[in-house]
């Protein structure tokens, strides 16, 4: 192939032969992927990263106020306990420098590819070796690939008209402008999601008037937030067993809220009325009241926890702005009443790509299959959220219907990590030159997901970015982390057509 001007690129490059297995992306999961193949005693591996650094969404997502909802106790891997935690709920330079400190600690620094951004990957059934393509690096050719790149990595700019019309500096939440002194200046932001419910208190202690546009309000409840006490840290670290209890704890406390998600939405009222009680709490102007009260079951969007959101939108320097957008204009934004909300910086807190149809990158399996094509006429799915029929030795971790909308995701990955180990193991031991999904069994598996989900929250009305274009949820797992747990437990040889 010749790139413009008939000079051939190093991405142009027949493939070479690279690792067994490629990992995408050194978030918790890429990371996790690559400590258990290594304690299995399989070295073969690199980890491909297209940014500068590990981290994924923990790097990406350095706004100010950027921490974590779910405890780090329980938002960490389980066999890399960190007595050290400052506060109940990390922060991401915390969290970030956990992962720095668990690619040290277990020594993955050798099989890092950094600033290698795959664009496509083809699988080749004959060598049953995917041709794994690079922006600017020369391809490879790996027998497994494993796309741990994350839902939330591309982030979401909204269809805005005029958005690219703005004179003044203008950034998402993941790509935050450090270099962008905020301090009295005029910023409007868009969105009131998780990011923005973080960045905004810590925004408006500083910016001369936020101008806060929302399209819905969240349902958002106290953050049981504190520091962690030097005694705990000293106890956790003589006796492991006292930070593994309060892991157990933790974990089985947020699994039961599950329960109003799961079992009967009707749980959420006791949720609910606490939610009422925070806007009351922190918000006198009864207006405010009426425009920050959601009108949605709790739960059927993700439930937020701040202490700081409410004062934040109480204060005089912010207004929170209902009117839906018109458009972005050169010096503002123009609200469907005409007014123009003028802005020196316009901050987007809209979230991410999740439920695009587009695959994480190029995908071709079998027969020139494109993941693309396929995931567009059916909305994305995969079986156990991991293997997808007609591309055989792809492995997601955290793939279609694998998101949580109340526990860790770490549990998750950890969980979806062994199911993968043991299918690299059978690869291995079997010595298969593939394995690859049935069909009929991704698609009763789908059926049953679908079944499972219409009888929650997440179906009762509410749009949120579990739901693809269609209304389908495609994130979301319908059910306690424990039963995900134990359908991955074992990998069913019977499931897959196993090719020598
Ligand atoms: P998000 O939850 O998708 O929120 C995006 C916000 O932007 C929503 O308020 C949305 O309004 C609004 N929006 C999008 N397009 C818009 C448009 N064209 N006009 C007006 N408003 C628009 O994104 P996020 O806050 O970045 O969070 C994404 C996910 O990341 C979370 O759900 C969570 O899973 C994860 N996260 C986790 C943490 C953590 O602490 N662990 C922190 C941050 C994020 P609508 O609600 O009306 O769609």
């Amino acid at each position: 192939m010749q790139a413009q001007g008939n000079t051939s690129t190093a991405a142009d490059a027949p493939p070479s032969a690279g690792p067994e297995i490629a990992i995408v992306g050194t978030g918790f999961a890429g990371l996790c992927m690559a400590i258990r193949l290594k304690a299995a005693g399989i070295q073969d591996f690199a980890l491909y990263e297209q940014a500068g650094d590990i981290g994924g969404t923990w790097r990406d997502n350095a706004y100010p106020g950027a921490a974590c909802d779910v405890p780090s106790h329980v938002y960490s891997f389980s066999f890399a306990p960190n007595p050290d935690w400052s506060r109940m709920f990390g922060a991401q330079g915390e969290i970030l420098d956990y992962l720095r400190g668990c690619v040290r600690r277990y020594g993955l620094q050798p099989h890092l590819r950094l600033r290698h951004a795959v664009t496509s990957a083809r699988f080749d059934e004959d060598s049953g070796c995917w041709h794994v393509h690079f922006r600017d690096q020369p391809p490879i050719r790996a027998r497994v690939l494993i796309g741990a790149n994350g839902p939330l990595s591309r982030p979401s700019y909204p269809d805005i008209a005029g958005l690219q019309s703005f004179t003044g500096t203008q950034f998402h939440s993941a790509r935050w402008r450090h270099d962008c002194d905020l301090a009295g200046k005029r910023v409007a932001v868009i969105g009131t999601g998780a990011s923005a419910i973080q960045f905004v208190p810590q925004v408006a202690k500083t910016a001369g008037a936020v101008t806060l546009f929302q399209r819905t309000p969240p349902w958002v409840l106290p953050k049981l937030d504190r520091d962690m006490r030097p005694w705990e840290k000293r106890l956790f670290r003589v006796l492991p067993f006292a930070q593994k209890l309060l892991r157990t704890r933790l974990y089985w406390q947020y699994e039961m809220r599950a329960l109003g998600m799961i079992v009967n939405p009707k749980l959420m009222r006791t949720p609910t009325a606490i939610g009422k009680r925070w806007i009351a709490r922190h918000i006198s102007d009864p207006a405010l009241r009426e425009k920050v009260t959601p009108r949605y079951v709790m739960g059927c969007k993700r439930i937020l926890l701040s202490n700081d959101y409410y004062p934040a939108l109480a204060r005089p320097n912010v207004q929170v702005v209902t009117e839906g957008i018109a458009e972005v204009t050169p010096r503002g934004v123009r609200t469907r009443d005409g007014v123009e909300h003028a802005a020196d910086v316009l901050i987007l807190g809209t979230g991410f790509q999740v439920n695009d149809v587009s695959a994480p990158f190029d995908l071709t399996g079998i027969g020139g299959a494109r993941l693309e094509d396929l995931w567009r006429s059916g909305g994305p799915q995969a079986y156990l959220g991991t293997n997808v029929a007609r591309f055989p030795n792809f492995f997601f971790i955290i793939g279609p219907n694998t998101g949580l909308g109340h526990n860790s995701m770490v549990f998750m990955i950890e969980s979806q990590v062994r199911y993968v180990l043991q299918c690299v193991q059978m690869l291995r031991a079997r010595r298969l030159r593939y394995m690859d999904v049935r069909a009929d069994v991704q698609s009763r598996f789908n059926q049953w997901l679908q079944g499972r989900l219409a009888r929650t929250v997440w179906a009762t009305g509410c749009h949120s970015w579990y739901l693809d274009r269609n209304g389908k949820n495609t994130s979301l797992w319908p059910g306690f982390t424990f039963r995900f747990r134990q359908r991955v437990a074992r990998v069913e040889p019977a499931d897959y057509h196993l090719v020598r």
